[in-house]
């Protein structure tokens, strides 16, 4: 059962999952170059070991739960938010000033192909058209079911990125509400249209970060990603549609298929900067109900885990960032420049 607890002073939200450091765990800390892993229940042949199928993309006339899939997504065995909470609603009420309430939604896991390896960076470009069509079409599908509020859609890679199994897989989170995350963005937005008279603020940032340059990685007809002005983290980058569209549950094919070039050349392009490197790629999306569709704009955002918070970044909300967002996107231009 997944808790939601606020800080009585801040307000800030957490989330209490007991028992899911139990789930299983690798540890190995150096990327496989088999394309088979044994004792990896994501592996192609290994169906049995995990839940049944939510959904797949497979040639036609392959039996369910079976091997001949390209795409495959299943429940989490160990979730953050469980479907049907058993005694929902009956969390024993706690005393002021304390607040907690019980949250339920779904845990997906989109297995992104059958083989253990090659990562994201590395797949074909048709396996990353289908893992991202995959992505979209789930997280639309999430979108659509009551009591939604947000779809978090994440993949974790490498021994850094707190994921816990190698083989290329991503994840979708719903939450009954926003996500603070999402909340923040959509708060900002807000304020910065009392500044300007622009109706979507991402498309104004956008706009200031293409003419301004210095941080943009790359333009292409139908993206830009750039290395945010205030980077939170080393390479951190966003990937912003040209088109407005409130959830990537909008997103076209022609968009699916240019981001599933992009986005990869991306990934490549930090693996070479910054050999090794764990990362956490993040969609968030917001149910329609649950904002202004003229006022959000879905976006993809590229987090390397090169560092941990110390205990300044802690106690002070502050991030120390140690590579300029305008150094980090040169370095990556260059990489991209030398590489295509
Ligand atoms: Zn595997
Ligand atoms: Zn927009």
């Amino acid at each position: 059962m997944t808790e939601l607890r606020r800080d009585p002073i801040t307000g800030r939200a957490v989330l209490i999952v007991p028992g899911r450091n139990a789930r299983p765990s690798e540890h190995s800390t150096v990327a496989p170059s088999a394309s088979r892993e044994p004792d990896c229940p994501f592996c192609e042949g290994c169906e049995s070991k995990t839940p049944a199928e939510l959904a797949v993309i497979a040639p036609p006339g392959r039996e369910p739960n079976s091997p001949g899939w390209q795409v495959r997504t299943i429940p989490n065995r160990f979730p953050t938010v469980e479907t049907e909470v058993v005694g929902s609603g009956k969390l024993s009420p706690v005393p002021f000033p304390f607040d907690a309430e019980v949250v339920s939604g779904h845990h997906e896991v989109v297995i992104e192909t059958p083989r253990h390896s090659p990562q994201l960076p590395y797949l074909p470009l048709e396996q990353a058209v289908r893992v991202l069509r995959m992505c979209r079409d789930r997280t639309r599908h999430l979108l659509g079911l009551e009591g939604v509020g947000s779809v978090t859609l994440f993949e974790n890679s490498g021994p850094e990125s707190g994921g816990s199994l190698w083989h290329p897989h991503a994840q979708l989170v719903t939450l009954p509400s926003l996500t603070p995350a999402i909340e923040e963005e959509v708060r900002g937005a807000a304020r910065f249209r009392e500044q300007s008279s622009v109706s979507c603020a991402f498309e104004e940032v956008s706009r200031a970060e293409a003419s301004d340059g210095r941080r943009v990685v790359v333009t292409t007809r139908r993206f830009l990603a750039f290395a945010p002005f205030a980077s939170a983290v080393p390479y951190e980058l966003r990937v912003v549609p040209m088109a407005h569209a409130p959830s990537f549950a909008n997103a076209t094919d022609p968009e699916v298929e240019e981001l599933a070039a992009l986005l990869p050349s991306l990934l490549r392009a930090l693996l070479a900067v910054v050999p090794g490197a764990s990362y956490n790629l993040v969609v968030r999306s917001p149910a329609a109900k649950q904002v202004d569709p003229d006022r959000y704009h879905w976006h993809l955002d590229l987090y390397p885990r090169l560092v941990r918070p110390d205990g300044f970044d802690l106690g002070s909300g502050l991030n120390v960032n140690t590579v300029p967002p305008e150094v980090a996107a040169e370095l990556l231009r260059a990489e991209r420049g030398a590489k295509r």
